[in-house]
C-alpha cells in the first residue's frame, strides 16, 4: 500500500487561510504524501462561482508555489460540464490504485454531504477528512448520522491501512474565513490581508476581482 494522499476540492473563489491551514495541519499529523487542491469547474450543488475557471485557478497555484506537499490537481476545470467528486474520485482511484484517498472537507459539506450526486458512492472510493468550522457542529441530520455511524472512526491509523471507506473529524482550530466573507470585504473597500495569502491578494488587486456586485 502506497502513502495515503489528499485531495481538497472547492470553488476557492478566492482560496483562502481556512483552506490552506486545515490542509497543511491534516498533510502533517496524518503524514499524508501530499495534499492536492482540486478547483471545481461549475460547483452542482451551489450557485455559479463570482470569478473564471482561469482566475481560481491562477489563484490557487499562487497560494500552494511556496507551500511543500500542496499541489494543484486541474481536472475538474478542464472538463467542459459539471464536476462531480464521485466521477473525480473514481479517475484517481483507477489511476491510483494502490493509494488510499481522503477527501478534504469541511464540516458544512459533510453536514449537507446527502445532497451531493451519488453521494453513497463516495466511500467506496475515499476516505472523508472532515475540519470543523465555526457555525457547524457534527449534529448530523438521520442520513448523515447512519453514515457517520457505519464509517466513523476515530484511529487515524485506519486512513493509511485502508483504501477507503473511513469518515475521520480531524481536531483542527476553527478558523472564521470564508471565500464570501472576502469577496464582501472587497466589494465594499476592506483590506483582505491575513484572511488569504500575500500573493493571492496581490493577484486579486492586479485584476480587479470582486469590486462589483453580483447581479
Ligand atoms: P463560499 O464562502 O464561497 O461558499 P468557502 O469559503 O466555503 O466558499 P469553498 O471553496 O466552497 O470555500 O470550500 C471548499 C472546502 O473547504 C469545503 O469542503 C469547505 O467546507 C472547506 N472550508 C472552507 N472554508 C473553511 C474553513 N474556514 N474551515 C474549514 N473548512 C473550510
Amino acid at each position: 500500500m502506497k502513502k495515503a494522499i489528499g485531495l481538497l476540492g472547492g470553488t476557492f473563489d478566492p482560496v483562502h487561510i481556512g483552506h490552506l491551514r486545515p490542509a497543511i495541519q491534516i498533510l502533517e499529523q496524518l503524514e499524508l504524501a501530499e495534499v492536492r487542491l482540486l478547483p471545481n469547474y461549475i460547483p452542482p450543488h451551489r450557485a455559479s462561482p463570482d470569478s473564471a475557471p482561469a482566475h481560481r485557478l491562477a489563484m490557487v497555484q499562487l497560494a500552494t508555489a511556496q507551500t511543500p506537499g500542496l499541489t494543484v490537481d486541474d481536472r475538474e476545470l478542464k472538463r467542459d460540464r459539471p464536476s462531480y467528486t464521485v466521477e473525480t474520485l473514481m479517475e484517481l482511484r483507477r489511476e491510483l490504485p494502490d493509494t488510499p484517498l481522503c477527501f478534504l472537507m469541511g464540516m458544512d459539506s459533510l453536514c449537507s454531504l446527502n445532497r451531493w450526486h451519488r453521494w453513497q458512492e463516495l466511500l467506496e472510493h475515499a476516505h472523508l477528512v472532515v475540519s470543523h468550522r465555526p457555525g457547524w457542529q457534527p449534529q448530523f441530520n438521520p442520513t448523515i448520522s447512519a453514515l457517520y455511524l457505519a464509517h466513523g472512526t476515530r484511529d487515524s491509523e485506519q486512513l493509511q491501512r485502508r483504501l477507503s471507506g473511513c469518515i475521520y473529524l480531524f481536531d483542527n482550530p476553527e478558523l472564521d474565513i470564508s471565500s464570501t466573507q472576502i469577496r464582501n470585504h472587497i466589494r465594499v473597500g476592506n483590506n483582505p490581508q491575513y484572511l488569504l495569502p500575500e500573493p493571492v491578494a496581490d493577484y486579486i488587486r492586479e485584476q480587479g476581482l470582486y469590486q462589483s456586485p453580483v447581479l
